[in-house]
């Protein structure tokens, strides 16, 4: 017989295509099975117009069988077949999809509605010369008499002839290559292996796809032993759950497959299907879990969606389908409309998939703000876990997604409790014209700041941030209907009267040669020492002067470039009704030097920053007490 050569571009393609186009060796049977899909779905759609088809729609299958003895994997479907003249011209010629030809071919009938063919390229069979170093296809087509076998050892080319087979169909025969150190062929023999890349990549084929399995049964005739039954199994979910109508799903339905699916332990807090038709058509299925996800918070974590084009996944993670802030959604998307390249793992970074991002990105802040509105507690739960990732979101770009997020975030308040800012603008006084907050490393400690009192005793409410971003997130929104916020640890806060601002310069003033003395004891560390009405009964607290408050001086400092030596401008405030006030004044200079360095201490401490020489403190401390 003559062997028959593949073109000569045909033969570099090959070579190409079976060492470059897939990443994932494995693949190949997600491309042979989803062929054995396409050539039942042609001879059903046949069958729904041609009385011939004899096979009925529940006879249609696809068959996996392995034979470790002899190393071959088979793959077999009762489909349409091919002829000798569509063997040669649709495995002969690389490129070329017989696939996509009936599609074409049938455009514009309404039958095809019902078919599903997922191939196009026509390259995907080819896959399999990056696992066997022999493929042979035998194939009978519809309404044929003879059937025939195609053989090919690779890039060398191919052979036909003639072959016994009775029924329509193809049997696809795959010799494995030898196993070397990087690679275990011999692995897709075991029966593990294959439910498991059925599963993972071609569990909602719409037919039967069944393999031989074993299992543990009872031995009828002796009593407690157990012997091996080996029988044919159905490897594949086959409907998709986010292909049926919501009303048929129960919730059940939707905890087991996140669990099973995403490997988790926990129901989801919360899921979201959605059947999207217009501009993009697409089914998604989404989930946000109990708990962030393992390795959530390490750089290994990555964010994404499934993707799946016509029930076969094409990508595990597709990052562009979430943004960043989202990134703790779990699920996927369903779309006929994806342009796919080639080995159908990457995307085209299509105008399409963008649309998708974009509806999917709505579809879950409207869920999340459903969800706020009628199940409060639910979303307090949901934020305490997640929020940060809202409140970077804010952060983050430039600020560009503020605007989306700005009603979803909330925060720890005075009130008690979470607040959104929405609610505390509703709330406010009405001689408040600013969102007042402080920093701080918890809502306990933040509470027991001295700058706390002015501002509680007129009434106002004050927000708690705890998190490293809530300032940086506030910084970038600038304003909330309006209201700017303050930082009521900052030296400008301006709750006094014109009558108490007055009094307070007055005694500045006057005091003037004394605070400058303090200034000068404390050197740089501060850039003012002040009197100051607004601590009630409180002595000391230092403030921040100009853009950077204390909090974002410190979370600066613990970035990895120390934050470019970006330090806060420490004012250090003294209640000028306190009687320490009086004791300043009276005293001499060394006692002055010492009060000044205990007050500027114990104003490090209530703010949370750490003290450079504690043991100077100590000292000073217990000098005065003897
Ligand atoms: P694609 O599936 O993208 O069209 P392939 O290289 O996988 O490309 O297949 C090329 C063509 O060979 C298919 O379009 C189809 O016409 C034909 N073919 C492949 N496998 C089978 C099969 N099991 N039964 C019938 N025809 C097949």
């Amino acid at each position: 017989m003559r062997k028959k050569q593949f073109k000569a571009e045909s033969k570099k393609l090959l070579d190409m295509m079976i060492n470059s186009i897939y990443t994932h060796k494995e693949i190949f049977l997600r491309e042979l099975i989803s062929n054995a899909s396409d050539a039942i779905d042609k001879l059903y759609f046949k069958s729904l117009t041609d009385d011939s088809v004899k096979t009925k729609k529940d006879e249609f299958k696809i068959r996996i069988d392995a034979d470790k003895d002899n190393r071959t994997l088979t793959i077999t479907d009762n489909g349409i077949g091919m002829t000798q003249e569509e063997l040669e011209q649709n495995l002969g010629t690389i490129a070329k999809s017989g696939s996509l030809n009936f599609k074409k071919d049938n455009e514009g009938n309404e039958k095809l509605d019902d078919v599903e063919v997922i191939g196009q390229f026509g390259v995907g069979f080819y896959s399999s010369f990056m696992v066997a170093d022999k493929v042979v296809v035998e194939s009978k087509a519809f309404g044929s008499d003879t059937a025939y076998r195609w053989e090919s050892e690779g890039a060398d080319g191919y052979t036909i002839s003639e072959c016994d087979k009775a029924d329509t169909g193809t049997v696809i025969t795959l010799h494995l290559k030898e196993d070397t150190e990087n690679d275990r062929y011999s692995d897709y023999l075991e029966e593990y292996r294959i439910s498991e890349l059925v599963k993972k990549y071609s569990d909602y084929i719409r037919y039967p796809i069944i393999s031989q399995a074993s299992h543990q049964a009872p031995d009828p005739e002796k009593e407690g032993e157990y012997i091996t039954e080996i029988a044919d199994e159905t490897l594949n979910s086959m409907i998709p759950l986010w292909r049926k109508s919501k009303s048929e799903i129960k919730p059940e339905d939707y905890n087991e497959f996140y669990k099973q699916k995403f490997y988790d332990y926990t129901d989801p807090q919360l899921v979201i299907h959605t059947k999207t038709e217009g501009q993009a058509t697409f089914d998604a299925l989404m989930f946000i879990p109990e708990n962030p996800p393992m390795d959530f918070y390490s750089k290994d974590y990555e964010k994404g969606l499934q993707l799946y084009s016509n029930g076969v996944m094409i990508m595990d993670k597709c990052p562009d389908l979430l943004p960043d802030y989202f990134s703790f959604v779990k699920g996927l998307v369903d779309s006929a409309d994806l342009s796919l390249n080639i080995s159908r793992e990457m995307l085209q970074h299509d105008h399409q998939l963008k649309i998708i991002a974009k509806a999917i990105d709505k579809k879950i802040k409207s869920e999340l703000t459903k969800m706020l509105k009628n199940d409060r507690e639910k979303y307090e739960k949901f934020f305490s876990t997640f929020g940060v990732q809202l409140k970077w979101g804010v952060y983050a770009d430039y600020g560009m997604n503020k605007d989306g997020l700005k009603d979803l975030i909330m925060f720890k308040s005075s009130n008690g409790g979470y607040t959104t800012l929405k609610e505390y603008v509703e709330r406010m006084a009405e001689s408040q014209d600013k969102i007042y907050y402080a920093c701080g490393e918890s809502e306990d400690k933040i509470a027991l700041l001295p700058q706390c009192d002015a501002v509680k005793e007129k009434g106002y409410e004050i927000l708690y941030f705890t998190d490293d971003v809530d300032e940086f997130a506030v910084q970038m929104l600038m304003n909330y209907d309006e209201k700017e916020f303050a930082n009521i640890c900052k030296d400008d806060l301006d709750l006094s009267t014109e009558a108490e601002k007055e009094t307070i310069n007055k005694k500045n003033e006057e005091s003037k040669e004394l605070l400058d003395k303090m200034k000068e004891i404390l050197g740089d560390e501060v850039t003012a020492v002040k009197f100051s009405n607004k601590l009630g009964h409180h002595a000391v607290c230092l403030t921040a002067e100009g853009y950077v408050s204390m909090e974002m001086a410190k979370v600066l400092s613990q970035m990895p470039n120390g934050g470019n030596g970006i330090k806060a401008q420490l004012v250090l405030e003294i209640n000028c009704d306190h009687q320490i006030a009086d004791k300043l004044a009276q005293a001499d200079e060394d006692t002055l030097a010492k009060y000044t360095k205990i007050l500027y201490a114990q104003a490090r401490l209530i703010a949370g920053l750490s003290i450079d020489n504690p043991t100077e403190l100590s000292d000073s401390i217990c000098d005065l007490m003897v």
